[in-house]
């Protein structure tokens, strides 16, 4: 049983690069004692390891383009299907296209799952381009921080492991431009795909890192799979 008191949540987060996912998304997934998925770390976990996924994901990410579907349905059908996951799961980074969100649909109903829920947070476009720059993460726990929202106690070294900190090769601002591109073309549209469903709960991320976590929680709470039985 976690913090809502049920036993099984499954979640997806959805916003802009730069709205600060991988940050709320990893302490909501502590906080409900389920397992966050994150495609963005498998990938560049892949690509760490130069597997045969990692060399085909690395041109994609490069360039600020998605990796294509069929890449990205086949390990997140896996990841989906481990042990870990029987205590429900948080998406962060997927889906992230329509054919992507039907896949997960279909996904999920072969293995008897339903939904709970979709959380969008919300930042105007202008707000992006800055953050995305200004993001500096661990090279050895991946820890995010920001140069000036979220600044490490020591300049340059992260606060949990005194890992060196450095910037993601697609926060770079050519790139970053293009992920944008990308995100309001082929990703934003998955917003009214799950509003429509009437599982979509939004949350306005143009605030401060615990506001915003504040939002979520009580996003989550108020969900269906939460409501008293
Ligand atoms: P993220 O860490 O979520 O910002 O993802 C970094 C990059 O990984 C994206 O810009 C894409 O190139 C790739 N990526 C992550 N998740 C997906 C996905 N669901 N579909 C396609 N590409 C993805």
């Amino acid at each position: 049983m976690n913090s809502l008191g049920v036993i099984r949540v499954n979640l997806l987060i959805m916003g802009p690069p730069g709205a600060g996912k991988g940050t709320q998304a990893e302490t909501l997934a502590q906080e409900l004692q389920i397992i966050n998925i994150s495609t963005g770390d498998m990938f560049r976990e892949a690509i760490r390891q130069g597997t045969e996924m990692g060399k085909k994901a690395r041109e994609y990410m490069e360039m600020g383009e998605l990796v294509p579907d069929s890449v990205v349905v086949g390990s997140t059908r896996e990841r989906l299907s481990q042990p870990d996951c029987a205590r429900g799961f948080l998406l962060d980074g997927f889906p992230r296209t329509v054919v992507q969100a039907e896949a997960l649909e279909d996904m999920l109903e072969t293995m008897g799952i339903v939904l709970d829920g979709v959380i969008n947070i919300a930042v105007p476009r202008e707000k992006l381009l800055e953050r995305l720059m200004g993001r500096r993460i661990c090279r050895n726990c991946g820890a995010s921080y920001h140069l000036r929202y979220n600044k490490p106690k020591v300049e340059n070294k992260c606060d949990a492991c005194g890992g060196e900190l450095y910037q993601r090769e697609d926060d770079h601002e050519d790139v970053v431009r293009n992920r944008l591109f990308v995100y309001y073309k082929q990703t934003a549209p998955l917003i009214g795909y799950y509003f429509a469903k009437g599982v979509l709960r939004e949350v306005d991320g143009a605030r401060p890192i615990a506001e915003i976590f504040a939002d979520l929680q009580a996003a989550v709470s108020g969900l269906p799979v939460a409501a008293p039985h």
